[in-house]
């Protein structure tokens, strides 16, 4: 096992890494900017060093400063978390490269593969999984887009390469709307990846976003730990996500569940990942590979028992796991919501400031991942999540009930947060019945808004 691992992010994610190195007896780096000498990370570090100022360009995107402290505090071995430099193929190799360093994740040429959308489109297809009907090839020039969308039938969806989160995305309906949208999926592409091809895909009207957490080691062994549903989202970003998904029968599940592995075993890929589906209609369809531990991993912990970034350091360490796939069960039902500091009035605007009062729920079934505390200022530098509660139970209407339960002790003070508006889904019928699709929330809003 490492001796001493490097966790390249901040905040919550960072302190859940280092808390799976303390039970593994490996001793944590953390780094920071400017804005982060006091934050939480730094301080659940053993030994912390300033990578630069708070732009993450300067700071958590310095590859170079990064690797000198890995070097200069005698790291074996870094972990990206999520963000930032974590599905950063050129990063991964450079840490790869670094004598006596490993990377804790995918080999940055499964990386590089799975990244770009439209490859790993192709490894899918080659594997027999069905993936969102689309080009396998990126598009240029507006007549081939209206080709596409004639062949389709609108609307379609064109798409950067680098995409994610929604940006890079722009939707379709007829065939007057084509080059503009083709100029402004090549913006937005370039602005946010610095990558500016796009590719095109049939977009689905009301679908569900099911996602399948695989972990694999180096041995050859893969496991799916079963699936996260997402599809509630604020403009195709996820706002709440649960395991299992209310959507899937049995039959479904074990589809889905098989068409992922078989996907990432095809793609020599090792370590944790997601492959994420839309599914609609009883079909689904794959749409793209996330490299790296997600955000929404902690339900698939909570109804699988598996402590998934445990497994990440393991597994990059060279060990097999130690169970088969008939192992894995689901127990139970888990929601994770994100608690961020924005102001659910004022359509979801940051409201950096003061957390004056902080008292999270805690009590049976209670699972919070944050890295602040009363007194914090909550700073604009970066995003705006400040917590991800998780609550288990039995079943999803236990779930729920104990969700209510957990918002009612849940106060924070000093900055808005998505709390009240969480709270109001629990009383809300579509997501209560399971039934909401990703257009659930953004009814009422254009679709590129
Ligand atoms: P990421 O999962 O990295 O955020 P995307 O930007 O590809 O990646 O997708 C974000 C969300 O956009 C999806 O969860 C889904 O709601 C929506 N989406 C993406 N592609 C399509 C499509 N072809 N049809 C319908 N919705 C889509």
């Amino acid at each position: 096992m490492f001796e001493k691992v490097l966790v390249a992010n901040r905040g919550e994610i960072a302190v859940r890494v280092m808390a799976a190195c303390e039970e593994l007896g490996i001793e944590t780096v953390a780094v920071y900017s400017d804005a982060d000498r006091n934050a939480g990370h730094v301080e659940y570090a053993d030994e912390a060093y300033n990578v630069g100022p708070a732009p993450a360009s300067e700071s958590y995107l310095d590859q170079t400063a990064i690797l000198d402290v890995a070097e200069r505090a005698g790291a074996d071995a870094v972990h990206p978390g999520y963000g930032f430099l974590a599905e950063n193929a050129a990063f991964a190799g450079r840490v790869e490269a670094a004598d006596g360093i490993t990377w804790v994740g995918p080999p940055s040429d499964a990386m590089e593969t799975l990244g770009e959308k439209t490859k790993a489109r192709t490894v899918m297809q080659d594997a027999g999984v069905p993936v969102v009907p689309g080009t396998t090839d990126l598009v240029s020039e507006p007549d081939e887009v209206r080709e596409l969308g004639a062949e389709y039938g609108y609307p379609i969806a064109i798409k950067a390469e680098g995409g994610g989160g929604g940006r890079g995305m722009k939707i379709v309906r007829s065939e007057a709307e084509v080059a503009e949208a083709l100029k402004s999926a090549k913006r937005e592409g370039e602005a946010y990846f610095g990558n500016d091809s796009v590719y095109v895909e049939k977009y689905l009207e009301a679908p569900k976003h099911v996602e399948v957490q695989v972990l694999a080691d180096e041995h050859g062994n893969v496991r799916h730990l079963g699936e996260r549903d997402c599809s509630l989202q604020r403009r195709h970003q996820k706002v709440i996500e649960e395991a299992p998904s209310p959507a899937l029968g049995a039959e479904l599940r074990t589809q889905i569940g098989e068409a992922a592995r078989r996907g990432v075993s095809e793609a020599g890929y090792t370590n944790a990942g997601t492959v994420e589906f839309l599914v609609e209609d009883g079909e689904f369809y794959f749409m793209e590979v996330n490299t790296r531990i997600q955000v929404e991993h902690t339900v698939t912990e909570a109804v699988t028992g598996i402590d998934i970034v445990r497994w990440q350091l393991r597994v990059a360490a060279g060990e097999q796991l130690d169970f088969t796939q008939d192992d894995v069960s689901i127990d139970g039902h888990a929601v994770e919501y994100r608690i961020n500091a924005e102001n659910p009035a004022e359509d979801f605007a940051p409201t950096p400031g003061p957390l004056t009062t902080y008292a999270p729920p805690s009590s049976i079934g209670v699972r919070l991942d944050h890295a602040v505390s009363q007194g914090d200022e909550i700073g604009g530098d970066y995003d705006s999540m400040i917590a991800k509660l998780i609550v288990a139970g039995e079943d999803r209407d236990h779930c729920l009930d104990r969700s209510k339960r957990a918002f009612d002790h849940f106060t924070v003070e000093g900055v808005h947060t998505t709390i009240p508006f969480h709270r109001l889904m629990l009383d809300d019928d579509t997501f209560v019945a399971g039934t909401h699709t990703t257009k659930y929330l953004d009814q009422e809003l254009p679709d590129d808004a």
